[in-house]
């Protein structure tokens, strides 16, 4: 078969791997680090040079077409390697995503809701914002995830002082909404314009990080979930968007759907499908990629996936003690699919695998993940 690149080394990377390892393709990992989750797992593993050109060109050596797993890829590299190889998703679309102000003009121009926003790169824009957007939230437009590069404000002295603390222009200011749920939707797209999706997810986040996915979405609406799989789908259209997207959205306290930000490639929120579809998102990511024909993907069983932080190796605060979570005791609950990401060290709030527990009901499911997340001392939800 032929060999399938990746940039960045990371689970999504290493879950890629095994999805195109799977359907006979060869895998190549660019990640600067040689113990890497997906190098570890790959045919081929470039670890010198990285982004740059020597990098770049080691890997495309190695790859008949290529894809992403690291959402900050420079647009540049992607250009690079799209002017000798195939590379989905493209590099116009992923320079989309990796900018909020971007992206919340894609979804103005898109026709799909999104929150009061202004954008800001100058101190003249900082004092014009109107105080509807009051209080909010600042957010730097690029690079920031796991709630990291943003700061909730209350006022307008909170939001100076929360400008000068976060140093990097542009930034987003949004209005604080009233949530009641957050759900997603990763839509995959083909070179042949074929659209199909995975079902509405409905996320709970701990700390600024996602925690717990619940697929069927038990508090969203269909009515709800229709908007989000069409909001999806046109905005993967309206991006000419080639392989898998993810779009996260915020449900409000009045029953209106907002879209908050997209991720360029598979998301944690999506990592139920390897266990409860009969298509992955990863599968997905592969047929796409290489244009291979995209079916609609059946979700087989009601999923809960629950992310494994680093915090469950560090029990009670306890610092340099890493212990092993008790995986045994997990795994004998029916419909426990145990997934670690091979990383070397534990740190809080790093994300080091998932479990998906898959049942004949929803409400089974909900109660072995409860089960599981008992026994590993995790919140209930
Ligand atoms: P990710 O890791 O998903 O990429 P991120 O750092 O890009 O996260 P956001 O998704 O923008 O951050 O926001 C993180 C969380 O903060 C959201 O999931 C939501 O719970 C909350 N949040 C963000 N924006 C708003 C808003 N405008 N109103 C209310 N809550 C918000
Ligand atoms: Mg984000
Ligand atoms: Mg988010």
């Amino acid at each position: 078969g032929a060999t399938l690149g990746v940039m960045g080394g990371g689970q999504l990377g290493r879950m890629f791997v095994h999805a195109a390892q799977a359907m006979g393709y060869f895998t190549a990992v660019l990640d600067p680090d040689p113990a890497s989750p997906a190098g570890l797992v790959a045919h081929y593993h470039v670890d010198t040079g990285y982004l740059d050109e020597q990098g770049l060109a080691q890997l495309m050596q190695r790859s008949a077409a290529i894809t992403t797993e690291f959402e900050n890829v420079p647009a540049a590299a992607l250009v690079t390697l799209g002017a000798h190889r195939p590379v989905a998703p493209g590099a116009e679309a992923v320079a989309v995503c990796q900018d909020r102000a971007e992206e919340k003009a894609l979804f103005v121009r898109a026709g799909v809701p999104c929150a009061p926003h202004a954008r800001i790169e100058t101190e003249a824009e900082l004092a014009a914002v109107p105080d509807s957007l009051l209080p909010g939230i600042l957010k730097t437009a690029r690079l920031g995830y796991d709630g990291k590069g943003q700061v909730r404000v209350a006022d307008r002295a909170a939001l100076a002082a929360a400008w000068g603390q976060l140093k990097q222009v542009p930034c987003v200011l949004e209005a604080m909404l009233p949530l009641a749920l957050e759900i997603s939707v990763v839509v995959a797209r083909s070179a042949f314009d074929e659209v199909v999706q995975l079902p509405v997810q409905q996320n709970l986040h701990r700390d600024g990080i996602l925690a717990v996915t619940q697929v069927p979405a038990p508090d969203a609406s269909p009515a709800l979930q229709q908007q989000a799989s069409d909001c999806a789908a046109a905005l993967a259209r309206a991006l000419g968007y080639v392989g898998v997207l993810c779009v996260e959205f915020f449900v409000l306290q009045d029953g209106r759907l907002v879209a908050n930000e997209m991720a360029p490639r598979p998301h944690n929120s999506g990592h139920w499908s390897i266990d409860g579809s009969d298509v992955s998102q990863f599968e997905l990511q592969v047929r796409t990629l290489t244009g291979l024909p995209l079916v609609a993907p059946r979700q087989h069983s009601p999923s809960v996936m629950l992310n494994l932080l680093g915090d469950l190796w560090f029990p009670q605060g306890a610092s340099a003690a890493e212990v092993t979570p008790p995986w045994a005791k997990v795994l004998a609950l029916p419909g426990v699919h145990l997934h670690l990401y091979g990383k070397a060290s534990a740190r809080p709030g790093r994300k080091m695998g998932h479990l998906t527990v898959t049942a004949a009901s929803a409400a089974e499911a909900r109660d072995v993940a409860l089960q599981a997340a008992a026994l590993l001392g995790l919140p209930a939800f």
